[in-house]
């Protein structure tokens, strides 16, 4: 079935409007998932910033907004780290971060996808911008991927949505009861998450999904902040792969959790428990995964019984089972 018809529908479900991006972009009215507006169009978020129900941006990130979407900082690397501190909710972060043209290699790479499409999906108006984590903003675990697949999440908007790598993460999830179906397609499928927040360190989907360390590195203050705002409520993150363990250790470190010394490096079943570094705050435990993606599974160097395990435990630590 066509995606663009799925995504008509999805605009009108419900459920759809639960997350503040979603409404950032459904202001804008029919359209708003085109590629030709993939660059922050205003129409998008002029919703956003006239208020109800879409008012939570704050007054000065409002006026900062309405500077970013006239265009002055596009491609400005210091987008996400001037940025990024001053949001103040998870759904503030989510609908920023959906600006961010920082990356010059990125932007072009999600965009000239989007416009050129993988034949199967032609139909798709494909979201071709940075994505946004995914789940509650009171999550007790995390889960940290690496970016968006090309024709994944830079198409659906959603992350790990529409590819097989999704097949699998979600699955597992709702085997131990943290998703509220298995499946994966597009934003308005009814998906629904309990206790779990997915993000990524690098939010643009990378040509050959890999992203360079500068590309980490300048994404990094999304990361960073959005782990101190699910602070309060995290116990635990699973992190899938070598490239999401390297790109969290910093930010841990920068959010006052205390890192051993050495460093662990990564390994599938690789377990550790930080401490708070701060009185009144809570320890976190961090887990590593193999990341669930198609080589991976398809080599058996992951099973989705593996990527089950991992996330029960994590789920466990979390206090989530
Ligand atoms: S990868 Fe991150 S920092 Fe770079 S353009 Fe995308 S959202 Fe911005």
């Amino acid at each position: 079935m066509p995606g663009q018809k799925r995504l008509k529908t999805a605009k009108h479900d419900k459920s759809f409007s639960t997350v503040n991006y979603e409404d950032a972009i459904n202001g804008g009215g029919e359209g708003a998932n085109s590629v030709s507006n993939a660059a922050a169009d205003p129409d998008d978020l002029r919703g956003d910033l006239r208020g109800e129900p879409r008012g939570e941006l704050r007054g000065d990130l409002r006026g900062d907004l309405r500077g970013d979407l006239r265009g002055e900082p596009r491609g400005d690397l210091r987008f996400p780290a001037r940025r990024a501190p001053l949001l103040t909710t998870v759904p503030e972060l989510d609908a920023t971060v959906i600006c961010c043209r920082a990356c010059p290699r990125l932007v072009e790479w999600r965009e000239e996808t989007g416009r050129v499409k993988r034949k199967a999906f032609r139909e798709w108006d494909y979201w071709a911008r940075p994505v946004p984590g995914f789940g509650p903003s009171d999550a007790a675990l995390a889960v940290i991927g690496l970016a968006p697949a090309a024709h994944g999440g830079n198409r659906t908007g959603r992350i790990f949505t529409g590819d097989p790598s999704g097949d699998v993460l979600y699955a597992a999830l709702h085997a131990i009861g943290l998703a509220s179906q298995p499946g994966s397609s597009h934003r308005g499928d009814g998906l629904t998450l309990h206790g779990v927040r997915i993000t990524v360190p690098v939010h643009c989907a990378p040509p050959q999904n890999r992203p360079t360390t500068a590309e980490r590195d300048t994404c990094r203050p999304w990361l960073a902040r959005e782990l101190q705002l699910l602070r309060p409520s995290l116990r635990a993150v699973v992190v899938l792969g070598g490239f999401a363990w390297q790109a969290l250790m910093p930010v841990l470190s920068a959010a006052g959790w205390q890192l051993p010394r050495p460093r662990p490096a990564f390994g599938h079943g690789t377990e550790m428990r930080l401490a708070a570094g701060e009185e009144g705050r809570r320890e976190l435990y961090v887990l590593g995964c193999y990341h669930p993606s198609q080589r991976n599974v398809s080599t058996k160097t992951v099973t989705p019984a593996m990527i089950r395990d991992i996330l029960r435990r994590g789920a466990g630590l979390a206090g989530l089972l």
